[in-house]
């Protein structure tokens, strides 16, 4: 139960982060919404999932990819127990196309982000005496896929840092693990059906099997539900020595 925790997630007003907001605030946690806007939409939301679960949610803005917002993020939180760092972005170029204002994006929001956040949250975790990062990586933290030269880094990136993150706490309860999902129905996957479609020449069931989740050997998607209850059960007392580790929910691709 995780009654009288603070949890804040990074990205979290649609698709993976949504769902393991969900998940906690399940589970009894205070939750702080992020993303970088600031529409009336937003804050319902926080609204409508305090209500369903009879926890406090906040939302809060902040664009990740500037370094001084990321921490004002967790500032502005005022406590941090749990911290889901999940924002995330894609784009699709060879190396010596691939837009340079894209490269830094993705870099700032997937990677840097994660810096800053957990720069100012483990001091918090540390006076609370516990605490739980959880990193949304990627199988793409883990393997590559040509023209995905940015996020493929940024989620290699993230695995570093969430092995260093769990040495510096590995003497305090605090752990520090990366989620490696490998395809997972949201809105950023939902988005590269149409163009899979049209440059296969396929339908939307072939352009799924046969191109998105052609390197993951389940044939299913991951769903927000099993995303959302890993990041509870790592949460958990029965978690208490995973750190510092990936956690695959790749349906095999990480097996190949
Ligand atoms: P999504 O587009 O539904 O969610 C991304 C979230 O990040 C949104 O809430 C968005 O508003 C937020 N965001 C983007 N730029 C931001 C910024 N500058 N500042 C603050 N928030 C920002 O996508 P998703 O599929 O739910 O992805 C969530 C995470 O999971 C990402 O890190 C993604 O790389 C990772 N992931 C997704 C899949 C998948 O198949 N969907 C697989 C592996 C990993």
């Amino acid at each position: 139960n995780l009654k009288g925790k603070t949890a804040v997630i990074t990205g979290s007003n649609s698709g993976i982060g949504l769902g393991i907001a969900r998940a906690l605030a399940g589970a009894g946690a205070d939750v702080v919404l992020n993303s970088y806007t600031d529409r009336d939409e937003d804050h319902a939301l926080a609204r409508e999932l305090g209500a369903e679960f009879g926890v406090a949610v906040r939302y809060i803005r902040a664009d990740l990819s500037k370094g001084a917002e990321a921490r004002g993020l967790i500032e502005e939180a005022g406590a941090c127990d749990i911290l889901v760092n999940n924002a995330g972005i894609q784009q699709v170029a060879p190396i010596p196309e691939f837009p340079v204002e894209k490269w830094d994006a993705i870099l700032a929001i997937m990677l840097s982000s994660v810096f800053h956040t957990t720069a100012v949250a483990l001091p918090m975790m540390r006076a609370a005496g516990w605490g739980r990062i959880i990193n949304v990586s990627s199988a793409h933290g883990l393997r590559a896929s040509p023209y995905k030269s940015a996020y493929v880094a940024a989620k290699h990136g993230v695995v570093g840092l969430t092995k260093v993150t769990a040495l510096e706490t590995a003497e305090e309860p605090i752990t520090c693990n990366a989620l490696c999902p490998g395809y997972v129905l949201t809105p950023l996957v939902e988005a590269q059906i149409p163009d899979t479609m049209a440059q296969y020449g396929l339908d939307r069931e072939q352009a799924i099997r046969q191109v998105i989740l052609e390197r993951q050997p389940s044939k299913d998607f991951a769903t927000l539900e099993q995303l959302g209850g890993t990041a509870v059960f790592l949460c958990s007392d029965h978690a208490a020595q995973i750190t510092g580790t990936t956690l695959s929910m790749d349906g095999g691709w990480t097996a190949k």
